[in-house]
């Protein structure tokens, strides 16, 4: 199913998320988020996985989350339509814990597959999980704002959203990690995809 999965076309990719029995969160979601934006969206968030809003409306950061992501992404001037959103899990953990380490893997392929054919110039995560999967070992709240070339893409860790929504001595933080995007998405658009990593001296301008 893995190598299945890795020939999909993004909407192929959204009917199997939909029916997914992959791993056992498929057994207490009303609907799976596969995800949406532009297909050829320059900017790619991932979040941790749906909520409460999202699982009933099948729809990523539908709730009071998303609408502070709209805000953000509105301070430098960009509409989430502009966006490609998604999460390194495509349906609702129980009572929003934290995703397992199985559920992760078993959901892994389909985020690989979204952001092959997305093909994006800038990946920003949200959260601890997706950023593991870019910064291992790391710990958001040290290297929250920080970017890191991966292949042709820069890749940028962001706190959740929802973290700095419930706890205010992280807004001020999230928003200024978010004003640095333009800076980094310029970057990005001249970056080949041959060329080779920046050194880090080049990535702490970020
Ligand atoms: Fe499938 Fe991912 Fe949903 Fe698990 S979380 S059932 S792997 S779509």
């Amino acid at each position: 199913m893995t190598s299945e999965i890795s020939q999909m076309s993004l909407e192929q990719l959204v009917a199997a998320i939909r029916t997914c029995t992959r791993c056992g969160l498929h057994s207490g979601r009303t609907r799976a988020v596969p995800g949406e934006g532009p297909p050829d969206a320059t900017i790619m968030f991932i979040g941790e996985g749906p909520g409460f809003h999202e699982d009933r409306q099948g729809r990523p950061f539908v709730g009071s989350a998303g609408k502070y992501l709209e805000e953000l992404l509105a301070s430098i001037g960009l509409k989430r339509e502009q966006v490609y959103i998604t999460n390194v899990v495509k349906c609702r953990p129980p009572g929003n814990r934290d995703p397992l380490p199985d559920e992760l893997a078993a959901c892994k392929p389909y985020l690989d597959r979204q952001i092959e054919l997305i093909a994006p110039k800038v990946i920003v995560t949200l959260g601890r999980y997706s950023m593991a999967r870019y910064f291992p070992g790391q710990s958001i709240s040290r290297i929250h704002g920080q970017a890191r070339q991966v292949g042709g893409v820069i890749v940028v860790a962001m706190l959740h959203p929802a973290a700095a929504l419930h706890q205010p001595q992280w807004k001020a933080t999230i928003e200024a990690d978010f004003k640095k995007l333009p800076a980094i998405i310029a970057q990005a658009e001249r970056l080949q995809p041959t060329e080779p990593p920046p050194s880090p001296q080049q990535l702490s301008l970020f």
